[in-house]
């Protein structure tokens, strides 16, 4: 390889984690990315977010921490307003539960294992 061949794929392999980070506002810090992942809506719980995806009859949480890595919780339930409790089962990489019998009328408490209690209510 020439010596100019060289130098020119030194700076491709340079300017590769600019192309694939730096360009276009993929940035990859924490709180970067607040897309809807699942066709929900996302919401920002102190340093993580969760995303709530209501399908029929059932209502889905997916968390994910400041950098949008899944999480798995410890522990999450629903408190409804009526003073009931629902439990947020674990399943295939989401909480799921019944969904509330009204709009905003739940609020999703969230135990983040080693971490806080996410609480939050959507509308
Ligand atoms: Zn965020």
């Amino acid at each position: 390889m020439s010596r100019l061949g060289a130098v020119l794929v030194g700076l491709v392999l340079f300017a590769l984690p600019f192309l694939k980070y730096g360009v276009g506002g993929h940035a990859h810090g924490p709180h970067t990315d607040h897309a809807p992942r699942h066709g929900g809506e996302l919401l920002m719980v102190g340093d993580y977010h969760l995303e709530r995806v209501v399908r029929g009859p059932a209502v889905e949480l997916f968390v994910s921490d400041a950098l949008r890595r899944p999480v798995r919780p410890a522990s999450a339930r629903m408190l409804l307003d009526d003073g009931t409790e629902r439990p947020l089962t674990w399943r295939d990489h989401r909480l799921v539960a019944l969904r509330p019998p009204a709009p905003g009328s739940a609020l999703y408490e969230v135990t983040v294992s080693d971490g806080p209690v996410l609480s939050t209510r959507f509308r």
